[in-house]
C-alpha cells in the first residue's frame, strides 16, 4: 500500500487502484471522491465522508440558505415600510 499526500495535507492511503482517506471531520476511513465540504473552514480541496456530509455539511448549506432568505426578507420589508413611509408624508 502507498502513501501520499493530499494538497490538503490530509494522507491517502493507495491499494490496488483504490484510495482511502482519513475524513478531517471524523477520521473515518473514506473510498473515493468523497464530498465537498463547502461552506465549512476546512483547507482548499479537503473532502468529507458521506455521513458529515449529511449530518454536518448539508445542515450548514441549508443554514446559511435560510440566512440569506431572512436577509431578502428583511431587505424587503425595510424597503416596503419605507415606501409606505413616504405615502404617508405625501397624503398628510
Ligand atoms: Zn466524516
Amino acid at each position: 500500500m502507498d502513501r501520499h499526500e493530499f494538497g490538503d495535507g490530509g494522507t491517502a492511503a493507495v491499494d490496488e487502484g483504490r484510495t482511502f482517506w482519513a475524513c478531517p471531520l471524523c477520521g473515518a476511513t473514506t473510498e473515493g471522491m468523497g464530498h465537498d465540504p463547502w461552506p465549512l473552514d476546512l483547507p482548499a480541496g479537503a473532502r468529507v465522508c458521506g455521513a458529515c456530509d449529511t449530518a454536518r455539511v448539508i445542515p450548514a448549506r441549508a443554514a446559511r440558505q435560510r440566512a440569506r432568505e431572512q436577509r431578502r426578507a428583511a431587505r424587503y420589508l425595510r424597503k416596503a415600510r419605507s415606501e409606505l413611509d413616504n405615502t404617508k408624508e405625501v397624503s398628510a
